[in-house]
């Protein structure tokens, strides 16, 4: 399929790792030239080493940034225009989920991930957009969480701010106008997080498939598996690419059938 986004220039926070990778690979095999960044130095230049091998004939730039860290991602964005004078596609990823209930989760817990999950987007929001404003076919995409429309007890704290997220998309899209705004909600795909997790599993003898399959089946996936990174990936390209031209404020759920609510 042709995304129709040759030359354009994509910027990717958190790329450097599951959903974010597989999404800067996505966009530079359709030709367009994409930073993105992490906050682990070593773990940026080894992916960018990797992805300029992949794919020796396209631009790409890798930039070390927290972007809960507004100055850093104010640096990058300048980086970013620098390098290639436009930016046309913003993809607002960076993050990981928290699990905790409430019981469980504290004040500290509680405003860590409120800022987390809403900061993460506006800082690179607002540190990217007068560049977006040049372009004639801006758009941001957000990675969130089916969390937003269906809250689990035990991520309670991550629940609640992704459903300010999906909120926030909803008022960007309209104050932003023409920059379309949109966001995907996720189900459990494979990537770090989930890796992390099983790195923690009880039997140190089960496989990735057997906790992951097992996983699935606890959750009752409907399609049976998790998730793969390049699954939502070609979600997020879609949004973000002039295919989806008449698509604002809204969202596509990439969750397997997981989603409970008509
Ligand atoms: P990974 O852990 O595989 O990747 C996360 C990426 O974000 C890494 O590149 C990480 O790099 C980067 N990152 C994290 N925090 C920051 C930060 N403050 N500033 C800059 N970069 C940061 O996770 P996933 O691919 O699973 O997650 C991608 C997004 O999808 C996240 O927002 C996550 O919450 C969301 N999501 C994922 C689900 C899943 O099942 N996988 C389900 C629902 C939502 P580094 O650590 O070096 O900074």
């Amino acid at each position: 399929m042709d995304f129709q986004i040759q030359n354009k220039v994509a910027v990717v926070t958190g790329g450097s790792s599951g959903i974010g990778l597989a999404t800067v690979k996505l966009l530079l095999a359709e030709g367009a030239k994409v930073a993105f960044c992490g906050r682990d130095v070593e773990r940026l230049t080894a992916v960018h080493e990797a992805l300029k091998h992949e794919f020796p004939s396209v631009e790409s730039l890798a930039y070390a940034c927290n972007v809960l860290d507004a100055e850093q991602t104010q640096a990058f964005a300048e980086a970013v225009h620098k390098q290639w004078g436009q930016v046309d596609i913003l993809i607002n990823n960076a993050g990981q989920g928290r699990v905790s209930t409430f019981a469980s989760t504290t004040d500290e817990a509680w405003r860590e991930e409120l800022d987390l999950k809403i900061f993460s987007v506006i800082h690179p929001t607002r540190a990217f957009l007068p560049y977006l404003k040049q372009s004639d076919l801006a758009s941001i995409v957000c990675v969130n969480s089916l969390l937003a429309l269906q809250p689990e007890p035990h991520m309670v704290a991550t629940s609640a701010a992704r459903a300010a997220l999906l909120n926030l998309v909803h008022s960007l899209a309209v104050e932003l106008v023409p920059i379309r705004v949109n966001s995907i909600l996720l189900g459990l795909v494979e990537s770090g997080q989930w890796r992390r997790r099983y790195q923690q599993r009880t039997d140190p003898n089960q496989s990735w498939e057997a906790w992951s399959a097992e996983l699935a089946h606890e959750k009752e996936i409907p399609l049976g598996r998790l998730g793969r990174p390049e699954e939502p990936a070609r979600a997020i390209v879609f949004l973000a690419s002039p295919l989806a031209s008449y698509t604002t404020g809204t969202h596509l759920d990439i969750s397997g059938g997981l989603a409970r609510h008509v």
